[in-house]
């Protein structure tokens, strides 16, 4: 279904040109004609687990609607996109022999890491100054950010927004996709935005970090999203392993070092969206 934002909401408006309009008290008389985009680039996010993107590729504004199994329509705004001119491989902690490449010192890895650069432009929103927090009736589309790593492709978005729907849990607490550069150090793997970090869920519904490994830890609700996270588009999990003989691991899960205090999101199908 094609589905065209032309007009902006003001404070939508106001965001998308807060660099027109900073410093100054802004007025929106009926003889102001707001600069806005034509189109957004719009991502149609279906209960059955299909996300379909539409609208001009070239616009500077992304918007999301997610259609529930009712097929229900509940829009969920618009974001602001900030195009970077490169994309980055994974990083690693040899130099790369040939290329462009940047390089971070990473305190987890104790290491300078290079971040190779490949040809490709990467779009990106805040998702963490503009939270989104979304609810009516039973479904509930919301998450906490906790990490300066605040934005994320606008696709991965889409992706995340779905399987948060899906599950409609109110604890899901975000530890970040990418930064602005789209390099997400200290991970070497959180370039361009698309794999993010998840704090496991607690039993209890409460927000504090939690160990795979103790009693308190949700398997249930656990698999749960990461049921939804794969049926949007997320095929992997980097985990621990936990339980009582320290062998099981969750849906997908793959045992990784350093992931006994969150989950990460990977394995991500960029072929998953269908464009228009
Ligand atoms: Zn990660």
């Amino acid at each position: 279904m094609l589905k065209v934002a032309k007009t902006l909401q003001l404070k939508d408006f106001m965001e998308v040109n807060s660099a027109v309009i900073l410093g100054s008290e802004p007025s929106f008389g009926e003889q102001v004609k707001p600069i806005v985009e034509e189109e957004s680039l719009h991502f149609d996010i279906y209960a059955d687990g299909s996300i379909a993107r539409s609208g001009s590729e070239d616009s500077k504004v992304a918007s999301y609607t997610y259609y529930d199994k009712n097929g229900e329509a509940h829009e969920l705004g618009q974001w602001r996109i900030k195009i970077n001119d490169t994309r980055y491989k994974n990083g690693k902690e040899k130099k790369p022999k040939m290329g462009d490449y940047v390089v971070r010192y990473s305190p987890i890895y104790e290491a300078d890491i290079y971040y190779a650069k490949i040809p490709g432009k990467m779009h990106l929103i805040n998702i963490k100054k503009k939270p989104l927090n979304y609810k009516k009736d039973d479904l509930l589309i919301s998450y906490f950010h906790n990490s300066n790593r605040e934005y994320v492709d606008i696709g991965a978005f889409a992706s995340f927004i779905g399987a948060l729907a899906e599950v409609s849990y109110d604890d899901v607490v975000l530890n970040g996709f990418t930064n602005a550069d789209g390099i997400g150090n200290p991970s070497k793997t959180h370039v361009n935005g698309i794999y993010g970090d998840l704090r496991y869920f607690n039993k209890n519904k409460v927000k504090k970090k939690l160990l795979i490994t103790s009693p308190e830890f949700d398997e249930l609700r656990q698999n749960n999203f990461i049921n939804a996270l794969y049926k949007f588009g997320y095929k992997g999990m980097a985990s621990f392993k936990y339980g009582e003989k320290n062998d099981k691991l969750v849906h997908h899960g793959k045992h990784v070092k350093g992931h006994k205090n969150h989950l990460h999101i990977q394995g991500y199908d960029l072929n998953h969206i269908k464009k228009q």
